[in-house]
């Protein structure tokens, strides 16, 4: 491990002990572990003794494929917990080529400063002439200030450094740390980025094993029908799949379905692809970047955008022209936002407007009416540089911005723990629902993935929760089961460094048989899926011994109320609202937690934390 001081200039290496990579693994997990052993309780999120830490995963850059995945990890400025989000793209590959395993930074530089890693030597050095740069430009820099042009950056844009609390950190086109505006950790820091270039590439403890255990699970993958659809569309066709599925978040959660939904998703830009990109040693190549050569935004290239993303800026503002969905996710990443949490908030502040709660005075004149995209870009534009009164309250996120607008503007932030939620409707995919409400960083699917609800079949979810309803979306029955073991899983394939979309969106190995072949063939090490969940545990129970530290108790596992009062109004999903409360409990006692959501004393012995 690294150790960078900003404040003193001072760079030192510590070994990082085996037993903490057995128990914690890397990526995500050791970044847990680190905060929750050294972050004092009277931190605040931007003061320079925050701790940052950049980690690949146990796997990444080796010849595993999809393993360029990074975890960076600090004490949230948009919630107040754990501030967690993982990345792909080449940058994880890199810095595991350097011998870092992670990299840990504190204090404060007294100027814009990077951190520049060329193989074992680390410098920090002057980034003043970046600073105010968007993304492209900054990393271009910051490669030039390095006399690199071929290392590897990430960097903040201006959201960042104005320590806008949605700001991403960003690690190419389409490559963001997004969710907890991390990037304002790194502008309270003034931390303008990072330029990585390894000399070697990392070699893999068991390469006789390695290697057929590689091809074995390709050829899983290949042999998948979900292969061609992954490899020519990504994830962007659920956009118009939540909608048939009568579970999507259009007008900020006031619909369920969305006449346009398609506009959105990739089929209907198919055709407009340049070309299809890649993270590190990724076959399935599940980016692409695209030209627009229609509508407003014609003659515009670039990244084609994702699901998530696309789905927030399309149906929930209320937008019904798919390419202005791609460019405003653009401008996202160019400006360095989180594309899904800057897109919420800007939903948040149509819906407020439409409802008379927000007025024109309020946004300056700005008509922010559904599916106004010009207007959506202004904003997100005052929302980066903070440049208006209403963009500098958006800028604090969904939950500060609601509670200084007041006049009821409350009741339509649909956020948990402080974290806006994603696209998918709780009523309609509830063992989601919980997870929205259960998950340590607050309301998001990639926490859980909890997939099997609709993906399994009634006999796998016989076999895996104990009952074939946990396959039906709309039961609450296995749900519990569901969520603690997608959420132990999920905190393991982050901490190894592994694509989430082969490994949980495509093979739908929530067991972790597969990962365990796999982990067992490089390290040389064997374990089994059941060692793997069992450390996946350990790092969702240090994440919540975390936020309980900082404030958090169980009251905060719960969801906006209109998720548990108001039925579904229209189609496939008519009349569901979640129920709860007894999943919760179910779940709790799941994970050995005591009745209030508490950590018990014995959960914390037996998991050795
Ligand atoms: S599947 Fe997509 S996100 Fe995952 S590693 Fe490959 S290119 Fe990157």
């Amino acid at each position: 491990m690294v150790l960078v001081d900003l404040s003193t200039g001072e760079i030192s290496r510590k070994p990082c002990p085996e037993h903490i990579t057995r128990d914690y693994l890397g990526g995500r997990g050791l970044g847990d572990y680190i905060l929750l052993k050294h972050l004092k309780k009277d931190v605040a999120p931007l003061d320079p003794e925050n701790i940052l830490i950049f980690a690949a995963g146990l796997l990444s850059g080796t010849k595993m494929i999809t393993t360029g995945r990074l975890h960076v990890s600090a004490r949230s400025p948009l919630t107040g917990l754990i501030g967690t989000s993982n990345s792909g793209g080449m940058f994880g590959s890199e810095l595991k080529g350097c011998g870092i395993l992670a990299l840990v930074i504190v204090g404060k530089a007294n100027k814009p400063v990077f951190i520049n890693i060329r193989s074992e030597h680390v410098t920090i050095e002057d980034a003043s002439t970046a600073w105010g740069l968007e993304r492209k430009e900054a990393a271009a820099k910051l490669l030039e200030l390095a006399g690199d042009e071929k290392a590897r950056a990430a960097v903040i844009g201006p959201a960042g450094e104005k320590m806008v609390a949605l700001a991403s950190i960003m690690f190419g086109p389409g490559h963001a740390c997004g969710r907890t505006g991390l990037g304002a950790v790194m502008g309270a820091k003034h931390l303008k980025g990072l330029v990585v270039r390894k000399t070697s590439s990392v070699a893999a403890a068991t390469p006789a094993a390695a290697v057929p255990a590689v091809k074995d699970y390709l050829a899983k993958l290949k042999a998948l029908p979900s292969w061609e659809q992954w490899t020519t569309l990504g994830s962007t066709d659920s956009v118009l799949w939540t909608h048939q599925m009568g579970g999507c978040a259009a007008k900020n959660h006031s619909q369920v379905t969305f006449a346009g939904a398609e506009t959105a998703s990739g089929s209907a830009f198919k055709d407009l692809i340049v070309k299809h990109r890649g993270c590190y040693n990724c076959p399935i190549r599940c980016k692409a970047d695209i030209k627009i050569d229609r509508g407003r935004h014609t003659g515009f290239e670039g990244e084609r955008g994702e699901y998530e993303p696309l789905a927030t800026w399309g149906p929930k503002c209320g937008n019904a022209d798919g390419l202005a969905s791609v460019y405003l996710c653009n401008l996202c990443d160019d400006y360095g936002v989180d594309s899904i949490g800057a897109g919420n908030v800007v939903a948040f502040a149509i819906d407020l407007y439409e409802r008379g709660i927000l007025t024109p005075e309020d946004t300056g004149g700005l008509a922010l009416t559904w599916g106004n995209t010009e207007a959506m870009e202004q904003l997100l534009q005052q929302i980066t540089y903070r440049s208006t009164p209403l963009g500098d309250t958006l800028a604090r996120g969904m939950r500060e911005a609601a509670r200084i607008i007041g006049r009821g503007a409350e009741q339509y932030a649909h956020l948990v723990k402080g974290l806006s939620m994603t696209f998918m409707d709780p009523r309609a995919f509830k063992a989601s629902g919980l997870g929205y409400a259960v998950s340590n960083r607050g309301a998001d699917f990639g926490y859980v993935y909890a997939k099997p609800e609709y993906a399994y079949t009634p006999q796998q979810a016989l076999d895996a929760f104990g009952t074939a309803k946990a396959a039906d979306r709309l039961s609450e029955e296995g749900k519990a089961a569901m969520v603690r073991q997608c959420m132990c899983a999920n905190a393991v394939v982050d901490s190894l460094g592994i694509c989430k979309i082969p490994q949980f969106g495509m093979l739908l190995d929530f067991n972790l048989e597969e990962a365990a072949k796999i982990v067992t063939a490089f390290t040389g090490q064997p374990v089994t899926g059941a060692d793997l969940l069992l450390a996946g545990e350990r790092i969702v129970n240090v994440e919540r011994l975390f936020n309980f530290r900082f404030g958090a108790t169980g009251r905060d596992d719960t969801l906006p109320e209109k998720f548990t009062t108001e039925p579904i109004s229209e189609g496939p999903c008519q009349g569901s609202v979640i129920n709860l409360a007894p999943m919760l409990q179910q779940f709790y006692a799941l994970m050995g937690w005591e009745q209030d959501g508490t950590v018990s004393a014995a959960k914390i012995k037996q998991l050795g934390i």
